[in-house]
C-alpha cells in the first residue's frame, strides 16, 4: 500500500530542501526524494565547489600577482590540484551532514532513489508508491552539450568538478556565468586557458560597462578571449589532445575542452506525461505566479520553471514561500521575481541588479534616465604593478532619480552588492544613497559619493 504524506518534494536541491524543511517546520508530514546527493547542483556541482575554486584562484593571484609589491618574497614550490579538490569535497561532505541533521530536526523523511509520477498524486521510487496532497517538482537542470561532431570529447561543468588533474591547456566554450567563472579560475590557477564566445563578448545581456571592463581585464590578466568563435567540430588526436575547430577557420588544440553553453531542465524522465503538468517548447514547467503548475496540487520551483531565474537563492525563496502558502495559511505568499541581485565570480567579480542602462533608456526614455559612474583602481591592487580597474554605475530614473539599476565590477564587488540590494528593493533614490555617510577607504563608498 502507498505511504501517504502531506507534501512530497521531488528533488533535494536548493529549492526542494528549502521547501521541504519549511513545510515540516509548519507541521506537514514531508517526504523528500533525491536520486543523487542532497544539495543538488548548487552544493555538489555548482555554486559551492565553484566558490571554493574561486577562493583557490584568489590565493594564487595574491601570491603570483600582488605579494611581491607588498614585500613578500614568495616562491611557490607546487600547486596540488588534488589537495584543493579534496578540501572542497570534504567541505561538501560536511554540508551533506548538516543537511541530514536539519532533516532529522525538522522530521523530514529523506528517500534516496529516482522518483517518477505515476499519477497526479502518486510518485514511484524503487518500486514503492508514495502519495501526497501536494507535490513539488524541484528536479533542477543539467548542462547542455552542442550538437556538433566530436562534442562528446568535451566535458561539462559537472566534468570540471570531477577533474582530478589540472589540465595544462583548456578551451572553455560559452558566454554565460559558468564559462566566465570556470575560465577565470583555471587561468588563475595556471592552466593555459582559452575562452570561446560565439558573439562579440561574454555576458552580452549585462550592462555594457561591465562587459567592457571584463573584456579589458581578460586582456591584461585573464584567459585568452576568442570572440565570434562558433564551434564546428572536435577531433581527438593520437596523443589524447583535442582540437576544437571553429566556423571561422581557426582551431586550437588543448588537453581539456569544457562546454558551458547553458543548461536544460530535468523534466524528461519524471513521468510528467502521467499528469496534466504542461511544459513549454524547451521542456520547462509552466507555472503561475504562485508556483502552481497546470495540474492542481503539483507545484514547481527552481531551474526547471519556465520564465524563472536560474539562481539558488531564487529557488530557496520560492520554495519557502510556497510552503508558507500551503502549510501556514499565507494565501498571498508569492515570489517576487523582479530586482534580483546577482554576482558573477569573475576576475574581478561582477555585481549587478535591476535594469542595465540600455534597458532603462528603453523603458523610461532617454530624457528620464540619469547615469552616475565611477572608475578607479582598486586600492588592493593600486600599490602593485598589477593594477586592476573597478567600475561602478547607478542607473536612475524619473523626476525623483529612483535607483533602478546598480552595477559594478571590481575587487570586493561580490560582497558589496547585497546591502545596496536592500536599499534598491525598498525603492531608494539617488538622494537616499547620497544621504549615507561613506565608509572610507572602501570600494563600496563610491556608490554613495557619485556625482
Ligand atoms: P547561460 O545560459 O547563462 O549562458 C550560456 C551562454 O552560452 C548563452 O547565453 C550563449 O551566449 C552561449 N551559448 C549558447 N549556446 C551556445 C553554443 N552552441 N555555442 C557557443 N555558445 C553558446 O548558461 P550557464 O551554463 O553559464 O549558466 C546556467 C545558469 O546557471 C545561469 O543562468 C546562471 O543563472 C546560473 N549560474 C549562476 C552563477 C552565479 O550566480 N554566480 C554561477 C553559475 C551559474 P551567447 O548567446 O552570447 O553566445
Amino acid at each position: 500500500m502507498a505511504q501517504h504524506f502531506d507534501y512530497i518534494c521531488l528533488g533535494a536541491g536548493s529549492g526542494g530542501i528549502a521547501s521541504a524543511n519549511r513545510a515540516a517546520m509548519r507541521g506537514a508530514k514531508v517526504l523528500l526524494i533525491e536520486a543523487k546527493h542532497v544539495g543538488g547542483t548548487c552544493v555538489n556541482v555548482g555554486c559551492v565547489p565553484k566558490k571554493v575554486m574561486w577562493y583557490g584562484a584568489h590565493i594564487a593571484e595574491a601570491m603570483n600577482l600582488y605579494a611581491k609589491d607588498y614585500g613578500f618574497d614568495v616562491s611557490v614550490n607546487k600547486f596540488d590540484w588534488n589537495t584543493l579538490v579534496n578540501s572542497r569535497e570534504a567541505y561538501i561532505g560536511r554540508i551533506h551532514e548538516a543537511y541530514g541533521r536539519g532533516f532529522t530536526n525538522n522530521k523530514v523523511t529523506l528517500l534516496n532513489g529516482y522518483g517518477r509520477f505515476v499519477n497526479g498524486n502518486t510518485i514511484e521510487v524503487n518500486g514503492e508508491h508514495y502519495t501526497a496532497d501536494h507535490i513539488l517538482i524541484a528536479t533542477g537542470g543539467a548542462p547542455t552539450i552542442p550538437n556538433i561532431p566530436g562534442a562528446e570529447y568535451g566535458i561539462d561543468s559537472d566534468g570540471f568538478f570531477a577533474l582530478r588533474e589540472q589540465p595544462k591547456r583548456v578551451a572553455v566554450v560559452g558566454a554565460g556565468y559558468i564559462a566566465v567563472e570556470v575560465a577565470g579560475v583555471l587561468h588563475a590557477l595556471g592552466s593555459e586557458t582559452h575562452l570561446f564566445v560565439r558573439k562579440h563578448a561574454p555576458l552580452r545581456n549585462f550592462d555594457p560597462m561591465l562587459i567592457d571592463a571584463l573584456v579589458d581585464a581578460m586582456k591584461t590578466e585573464g584567459p585568452t578571449l576568442h570572440t565570434n568563435s562558433v564551434p564546428q567540430s572536435v577531433v581527438k588526436n593520437a596523443d589524447d589532445s583535442l582540437t576544437l575547430n571553429l566556423e571561422n577557420g581557426e582551431s586550437v588544440t588543448v588537453d581539456c575542452l569544457i562546454w558551458a553553453i547553458g543548461r536544460s531542465p530535468a523534466t524528461g524522465n519524471i513521468g510528467l506525461e502521467n499528469t496534466e503538468v504542461q511544459l513549454d517548447s524547451k521542456g520547462y514547467v509552466i507555472t503561475d505566479a504562485q508556483q502552481n503548475t497546470t495540474h492542481k496540487g503539483i507545484y514547481c520551483v527552481g531551474d526547471i520553471m519556465a520564465g524563472g531565474v536560474e539562481l539558488t537563492p531564487v529557488a530557496v525563496k520560492a520554495g519557502r514561500l510556497l510552503s508558507e502558502r500551503l502549510f501556514n495559511a499565507m494565501s498571498d505568499a508569492k515570489m517576487d521575481y523582479s530586482q534580483i541581485p546577482t554576482v558573477v565570480f569573475s576576475h574581478p567579480p561582477i555585481g549587478t541588479m535591476g535594469l542595465t542602462e540600455p534597458e532603462a533608456r528603453a523603458q523610461y526614455g532617454d530624457g528620464n534616465v540619469k547615469v552616475y559612474t565611477s572608475s578607479f583602481t582598486s586600492m588592493y591592487t593600486a600599490v602593485t604593478s598589477h593594477r586592476q580597474a573597478c567600475k561602478m554605475k547607478l542607473v536612475c530614473a524619473g523626476k525623483e532619480d529612483k535607483v533602478v539599476g546598480i552595477h559594478g565590477i571590481g575587487f570586493g564587488m561580490d560582497e558589496i552588492l547585497q546591502g545596496f540590494g536592500v536599499a534598491m528593493k525598498m525603492g531608494a533614490t539617488k538622494a537616499d544613497f547620497d544621504a549615507v555617510v561613506a565608509i572610507h577607504p572602501t570600494g563600496a563608498e563610491e556608490f554613495v559619493t557619485m556625482r
